[in-house]
């Protein structure tokens, strides 16, 4: 998935990371440290050492509670820093929720427009959408300076996905390409440290909306609160796995103040493989319950796919019944996508697969035909192969409904190993309906 920034382009699919640079009096974990020119700039230059991809410059600290800046004072503060780091080829995101400071950032040659407030000022909207930089989309309910007095859900997840899916759909009708947006659930930002652990360990939901995701977790006030450590300079060791985790279950772009140890912590991400899912054999056949029989099976399936080495189910599509596909003399089918992480290494996987599916019971008498479980490799990232064995991706996988339709609801827009673009072109066969 590309992430798109006037003339960066990032690849998402391996996680990008964004350092921090405070360039204020008062921020939460670094204020006053690179408040001159100077120390700004050779800051800037150590994290981009230390492989961060862009660079976050911020002239107001929205921490809970800070007391806002003028514009006219932002400015003061961020635009040199802009300017030279820009010159010097580096990708610049202005962090702002001002559209004159946003502006004139850009014309400096900053790259992304990161804006806490979502792009809710329409002057904001004005100032991006004539460029073709990124923009990164938070959510946060109420201001930074009231945020965290009593902040309610009634279920966080699903309302800050649908509020960053609606803001996202407006700024495309405005004219914003649909590559140049990233969204952020803006942990902490009107959120108790409860609310955010629940949102953190759910990126896979924010995910589901196809646009690159951002994990800007770095120091925040639910990792004091979950590792029980009150300094912020003391939380980049949590920040990095919590990172991690994040980028497991989805997260493209990394927020971060310690690159180095952040960069250090995401080496450990597995590849991440896509499987398919399928049975028309029930696992017990009451009648008139063989679509329980086959979800049953499944759910067999999934839970000793858990029990896999290395291993982690990051996300599951919903059950889809499915018509048979070419043996069409057979009972109907139910499928379902599973998203993983492993280090298994694709040949090693197949063979843990075919021993699932033995121990279901799996016999291979009819090709294509009834079968009480398949489980089939649709894609392994980064690897692409043709043997007798194994073929990555899955050659038929964009012919079948019962793929696409599932992988579609976890990953829209969702590219293949090889850069094919899963899409609901292609499919012929085994049309599929939402259990
Ligand atoms: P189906 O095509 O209906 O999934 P099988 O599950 O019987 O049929 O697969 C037949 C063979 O396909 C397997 O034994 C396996 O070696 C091979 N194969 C090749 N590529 C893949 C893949 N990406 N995922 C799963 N099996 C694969
Ligand atoms: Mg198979």
């Amino acid at each position: 998935m590309i992430w798109r920034c006037s003339s960066f382009e990032f690849d998402v699919k391996t996680p990008v990371v964004m350092g921090v640079l405070n360039v204020t009096p008062d921020s939460f974990s670094d204020g006053g440290r690179y408040a001159n020119l100077d120390d700004a700039l050779a800051h800037a230059r150590r994290m981009v050492e230390e492989g961060a991809r862009i660079i976050d410059v911020g002239g107001e600290s929205t921490r809970p509670g800070a007391a806002p800046v003028s514009p006219d004072d932002e400015l003061a503060r961020v635009l040199d820093v802009v300017r030279a780091l820009a010159a010097e080829g580096v990708c610049v995101s202005i962090d702002t929720r001002h559209a004159q400071v946003a502006r004139a950032c850009l014309e400096a040659g900053a790259a992304i427009v990161n804006d806490v407030s979502g792009f809710s000022d329409p002057d904001m909207v004005q100032a991006v959408v004539g460029s073709d930089c990124g923009l990164v989309v938070m959510h946060m309910q109420g201001d930074p300076a009231t945020m965290q007095d009593d902040p309610r859900y009634d279920d966080v997840v699903t309302e800050v996905r649908a509020w960053l899916g609606q803001r996202c759909a407006r700024l495309e009708a405005a004219g914003i390409a649909r590559e140049r947006l990233c969204v952020d659930p803006g942990p902490g930002f009107g959120k108790t440290p409860q609310q955010t652990i629940e949102l953190v360990r759910n990126f896979q939901e924010i995910a589901h909306l196809g646009y690159p995701v951002m994990a800007a977790l770095s120091r925040k006030s639910y990792i004091g609160y979950a590792y029980n450590i009150p300094d912020p300079l003391q939380r980049d060791a949590a920040s990095a796995a919590e990172a991690l985790m994040a980028c497991e279950l989805g997260a493209g772009v990394v927020r971060a103040h310690n690159v180095a140890e952040t960069t250090k912590a995401l080496a450990d991400l597995r590849p991440e493989v896509v499987l398919g899912m399928g049975c028309n054999v029930p696992l017990v056949a009451n009648p008139g319950e063989e679509r329980e029989g086959k979800i049953a099976l499944l759910n067999q399936a999934i839970s000793m796919l858990c029990t896999l080495p290395d291993t982690q189910i990051t996300d599951i599509s919903g059950f889809y019944e499915s018509e048979p596909a070419y043996y069409l003399d057979q009972d109907v089918f139910v499928n379902a996508v599973v998203i993983m992480r492993t280090g298994l290494p694709p040949a090693e996987l197949l063979k843990y697969l075919h021993a699932i599916e033995n121990s279901l019971g799996r016999v291979r008498e009819i090709e294509n035909g009834p079968r009480t479980c398949d489980l089939d490799i649709i894609d392994y990232q980064l690897y692409v192969i043709d043997n007798e064995v194994l073929t990555l991706p899955h050659p038929r996988a964009l012919e079948r409904d019962f793929v696409v339709k599932p992988l579609l609801e976890l990953r829209p827009g969702f590219v293949l190993a090889d850069g094919t673009t899963v899409t609901q072109d292609g499919v012929t066969v085994g049309k599929a309906f939402r259990l």
